[in-house]
């Protein structure tokens, strides 16, 4: 941690400061040099907790902690892809479906078709997290029934949000890989019973989180027992018109410093189905290890994110199957 002190602070008072940290952090090595001061040698915890203790001292402009000290776990994880579930070792992995499960014949139709033009996973989405309470919140446990039909029947992996803690058990039981949405990166109490599921999470980059943002959320996931996680960029196009759809560097550097496959979300990102083709082929040329895909025989008839979705044909052209 650096701590960097306030500009003409006289040497007295910087000294002070430095004794002052030693004593919030027994143990740890506290350097004086120039305007700053460098602490090294303390637990994470003991770090998070003499922060902002320190930040609140005068003479302090602010204290800076490493994307290392901020998530020892994420940035401490062996740098090889996991290969279950999903083995994301062969090549891109490609998660597709609709937005919503609508219906039992649409879906299956659906699961067929996609397991056919080279899905390795489903998008099996019950609970929708909608702007409007108004709109399809999807069709919730009833359609339990109709995502595990397409599991018998494909042999396929679902991915499926868990948008509240009161659904992870049930939705762990017949589910494989369990979605945190871009809205709920940062509800950590969800977070935190998704970890305990036991099931592999993957993680939406929530709306303008910076990467830090992003790593920590992982870190409450890997601090409460998660094992596999699955990085994924949505893009916060929406909340900044004009900007660039997904942020590869940001992929970048978030599976450098943590070795965890990173997927693309070109769909959300573009919320346009021939912008979401484009920005997919981009998003694998750019390195992802694969793609969550609004796909389906009929994006036409789609209740939500139609737009968006593309079709069988187009998805196929993009797996390369
Ligand atoms: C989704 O993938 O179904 C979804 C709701 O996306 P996001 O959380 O990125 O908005
Ligand atoms: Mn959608």
């Amino acid at each position: 941690m650096i701590i960097l002190l306030k500009k003409n602070l006289a040497p007295a008072a910087a000294a002070e400061l430095a004794r002052a940290a030693a004593r919030l952090l027994p143990g740890a090595s506290v350097k004086r040099s120039g305007g700053r001061l460098t602490i090294s040698a303390a637990r994470p915890q003991r770090l998070a907790e003499a922060a902002p203790a320190l930040e609140n001292l005068p003479g302090v402009e602010k204290a800076v902690l490493s994307d290392a000290e901020l998530c020892p776990l994420a940035c401490a994880l062996p740098k090889r892809l996991p290969s279950s579930p999903l083995d994301f070792r062969r090549g891109p992995v490609f998660i597709a479906g609709p937005c919503a499960v609508e219906g039992e014949q649409s879906y299956l139709a659906a699961a067929l078709a996609l397991k056919a033009a080279g899905a390795h996973a489903l998008r099996a989405a019950l609970f929708k997290p909608r702007s409007s309470p108004y709109a399809f919140q999807g069709l919730g446990w009833p359609g339990l029934k109709i995502i595990s039909k397409a599991k018998k029947l494909t042999g396929l992996p679902l991915v499926t949000e868990a948008t509240d803690t009161r659904q992870v058990q049930r939705l762990a039981a017949a589910c494989d890989i369990l979605q945190v949405g871009a809205r709920n990166m940062r509800n950590y109490e969800l977070l935190k019973e998704l970890a305990r599921s036991g099931r592999a999470v993957l993680l939406k980059r929530g709306l303008r989180a910076t990467l830090t943002e992003w790593l920590l959320s992982a870190e409450y996931l890997l601090a409460s027992g998660a094992k596999k996680i699955i990085l994924c960029e949505r893009g916060d196009a929406l909340a900044r018109p004009g900007g660039p759809l997904l942020d590869f560097k940001l992929m970048a550097a978030a599976k450098k410093l943590t070795g965890l496959p990173v997927l693309a979300d070109p769909s959300h990102a573009s919320r346009d189905r021939a912008l979401a083709a484009a920005l997919a082929r981009q998003a694998l040329r750019a390195g992802a290890d694969g793609l969550l895909m609004e796909a389906s025989p009929d994006p036409f008839a789609a209740r939500v994110d139609g737009r968006q979705t593309v079709s069988i044909e187009t998805f196929r052209a993009i797996t390369g199957k």
